[in-house]
């Protein structure tokens, strides 16, 4: 089993109290990780390290802070095995996909580090000979960052290497199911040369150390990845300190197969979108909206594609969808189910927790499909974060834009079709920060990601993704002698 403390100023320090929770396998229930239970104190300690480290480091040519974060890279890239296994084992995802996420946020790293080569500027040079304006963009300050337990690696990745790029220094708190492979990051990166006190972790509850890093009076940004219901309290909370708040949030997408798709790319891409990290994704393709003429042909053979799949272990390289968080998180996807079933839905495939075997330590559900979904049913609305897809005919273009934004969430939307317009007109009206068009889940550093309506605000990731961290400042210079403001006094 790994045992960590906190990660404050390049250190490993013992929480305050000693105290820890023990992260157990939600596969096969042994135990994984100790981490440490931080207090409001521990959290202070990190604050005050992450400050005292923040003039020399936003200072410091940003080519060198590039270098640094390129050696770190170049760290987790060495250590991607390693970085892969943590990451599968704790959230209990495919290693295949684990893999994936740590490729990801070394790219991530390696794209912030290249635009910190060109943090935007620029100078007013119109405002006659006797004057000159420049507008500068500056490091915000110390970010206080809180991530959730279904991507440690990506959610940090999105927020972590910007912040470091733009010149902020950083005060993380991971999940405390999850929290391994921050630790781990926060350790190579000063084995990779950033000084003290740029990265400094706290793990612990959300309640007491993410809540105290929300109302600490030297944290000027909180950066959130988590669920609707918290990131809108810790809003609530940042817009009455005028505190800046970067939120990403909760999703309900869409995936809307028109009847000309290249319907074999879009059944891989729905059935890609249903169990990704066991749909416990906050862009899971969780509502198909299918053309009525297809409907029905459709459905059978997602169910046959989802049948065929591999729910397994982490570590088994054959493994297509892995384990539930823990098992309260399991049956409250279980009652989504049986509420749906209740409001008049059809359990078409899966619906029950798998038993027998391997699965008997561990909190396994199959994918499942639930048919005759309508906009009134709780599940049409409601963020589920299972493997589980609602089927819902329509019959035109504007039915089907309809239902896919009749949710309060806009993070992400599909769409599949061979017809180039209509991709495009319906691309347009879909109320979501990313839309997918024939493809689901591609994602490149510059694209910037993050929600309409309840899904967030702000973006992360591209250029938007720096800025994000950024104060802008405008500086007026006046050359030569200066024209009295006033001659009278003179
Ligand atoms: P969560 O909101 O329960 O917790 C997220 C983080 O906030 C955790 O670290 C938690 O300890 C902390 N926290 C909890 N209460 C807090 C408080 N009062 N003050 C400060 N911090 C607090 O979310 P979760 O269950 O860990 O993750 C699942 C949710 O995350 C889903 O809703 C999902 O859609 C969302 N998510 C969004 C994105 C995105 O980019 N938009 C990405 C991944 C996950």
């Amino acid at each position: 089993m790994r045992s960590y403390n906190l990660w404050i100023g390049g250190r490993d320090v013992a929480a305050e109290g000693g105290a820890g929770t023990v992260r157990r396998s939600p596969a096969h229930g042994a135990e994984l990780a100790r981490f440490a239970l931080g207090s409001a104190a521990d959290l202070d300690r990190a604050v005050a390290a992450a400050r005292a480290a923040r003039e020399s480091w936003s200072d410091r040519n940003a080519m060198e802070r590039a270098a640094l974060m390129t050696r770190l890279a170049d760290l987790m890239q060495a250590g991607l095995d390693r970085l892969a296994e943590i990451e599968a084992e704790e959230v209990g995802k495919p290693i295949r996909d684990g893999r994936g996420e740590i490729a990801h946020s070394i790219n991530l790293t390696r794209y912030a580090a290249a635009l910190a080569w060109e943090i935007p500027g620029r100078a007013q040079t119109h405002h006659g000979t006797s004057a000159l304006g420049i507008v500068s963009y500056e490091p915000i300050g110390v970010v206080g960052m809180i991530t959730p337990w279904n991507f440690p690696a990506v959610t940090l990745f999105q927020k972590l290497p910007y912040a470091l790029a733009a010149g902020c220094t950083v005060v993380i708190k991971p999940s405390e199911m999850t929290a391994g492979t921050t630790l781990e990051v926060a350790r190579l990166a000063t084995e990779a040369g950033f000084p003290d006190g740029v990265i400094n972790v706290v793990t612990g509850k959300g309640s007491v150390v993410g809540n105290a890093m929300v109302d600490h009076p030297d944290v000027d940004m909180i950066s959130f990845t988590g669920s609707t219901e918290v990131g809108r309290a810790i809003g609530e909370k940042c817009a009455r300190q005028v505190k800046r708040a970067g939120l990403e949030l909760g999703g309900k997408a869409a995936n809307i197969v028109f009847a000309d798709a290249d319907l074999d790319d879009a059944l891989d891409g729905v059935a890609l979108g249903t169990i990704l990290n066991q749909g416990e994704e906050c862009v899971a393709g969780t509502r198909l909206l299918v053309e009525k003429s297809i409907a029905e042909t459709f459905t059978r053979k997602l169910a046959d594609r989802l049948s065929r799949l591999r729910v397994g272990l982490p570590l088994d390289p054959q493994t297509d969808m892995g384990a539930m968080i823990h098992e309260d998180h399991m049956k409250a996807v279980l009652a989504h189910v049986e509420t749906a079933r209740r409001e008049g839905a059809d359990v078409v495939a899966g619906g029950m927790r798998l038993t027998g075997g391997i699965y008997d330590k561990g909190f396994f559900i199959a994918p499942t499909i639930l048919g005759k979904v309508t906009p009134e049913m709780s599940y049409f609305r409601e963020e589920v974060f299972g493997p589980v897809i609602s089927v819902t005919a329509f019959e035109t273009v504007d039915e089907a834009v309809a239902l896919a934004n009749a949710t309060e969430y806009g993070l992400g939307n599909g769409l599949w079709t061979k017809d180039l317009d209509k991709a495009h007109q319906v691309s347009k009206r879909l109320r979501s920060g990313t839309v997918w068009v024939n493809t689901y889940l591609d994602g490149a550093p510059q694209m910037p990601f993050g929600g309409y309506k309840r899904s967030g605000l702000g973006r992360e990731n591209g250029r938007e993704g720096l800025i994000e961290f950024m104060q802008v400042k405008s500086t007026f210079f006046r050359l030569g002698k200066r024209a009295k403001a006033l001659p009278h006094a003179a």
